[in-house]
């Protein structure tokens, strides 16, 4: 088997989607940069009964390695990885906070200075398509253009990563954003920090929890 530690790891973390309440039963995927492809979880299995074996090897060209059914949502997993070098790991899920927002097709505005964690000023929310189309594709790659994660209309959300940590890190905080943001939304309108904070908060970003090279490199 190819991949076997990738393959393992990939289900623990989709094991941790769910013991973390933000994903259950059969929603959600998660997929990982391969040489030329990607590893994706199958379609339709429990991540509770799911093995290492049965994640689903693919080629950029959406031609299946061997046996088993990959997620039905490969090609925005495939596309985003396409459009964006950078990015290692996708993770889908119907988390419920984010999924209410995105069902009332409300992305999350600047009103907490953590929006900037997901890479700009809002987290959008895509329009919907229908699950699986190459429609709902194009829309989810538009809505991560500048961004980490997005919202999908009437359906989900997508955080991005270069590992399969820092993305599990993002989903939850991406969560907890639409969580905090609906809840402010029971009592008013929640005040919105400016552009111009915003880019400050990015600026920061940049060096957050970063070790200083001169630190990482001394000895002992
Ligand atoms: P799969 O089981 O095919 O990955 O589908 C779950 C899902 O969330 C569809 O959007
Ligand atoms: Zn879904």
């Amino acid at each position: 088997m190819n991949h076997r530690r990738l393959r393992r790891e990939i289900v623990a973390t989709a094991r941790q989607v769910n013991a973390l309440g933000i994903n259950r039963g059969t929603s959600g995927n998660i997929g990982a940069r391969i040489k030329g492809g990607l590893l994706i979880t199958p379609s339709g299995l429990p991540y509770e009964e799911m093995r290492p074996e049965d994640v689903v090897e693919m080629g950029m060209d959406g031609g299946v390695a061997g046996e088993g059914s990959p997620s039905s949502e490969w090609r925005f997993h495939r596309d985003i990885l396409a459009a964006r070098p950078e990015v290692g790991v996708v993770i889908h899920s119907h988390a419920t906070f984010a999924t209410t927002l995105a069902c009332l097709g409300r992305g999350i505005p600047a009103f907490h200075y953590m929006v900037a964690v997901a890479g700009g000023n809002s987290i959008r929310c895509a329009p919907y398509a229908t699950p699986g189309t190459q429609e709902l594709s194009d829309h989810a790659v538009a809505a991560l253009e500048g961004r980490r994660a997005c919202l999908l209309a009437n359906h989900g959300m997508i955080a991005t990563g270069k590992t399969l940590k820092e993305t599990l890190s993002l989903a939850i905080e991406v969560e907890a954003l639409a969580e905090q943001y609906w809840r402010a939304l029971q009592i008013g309108e929640p005040k919105l920090l400016s552009q111009a904070e915003m880019e400050r908060v990015l600026e920061k970003f940049k060096t957050y929890g970063k070790r200083p090279a001169s630190t990482a490199a001394a000895p002992g």
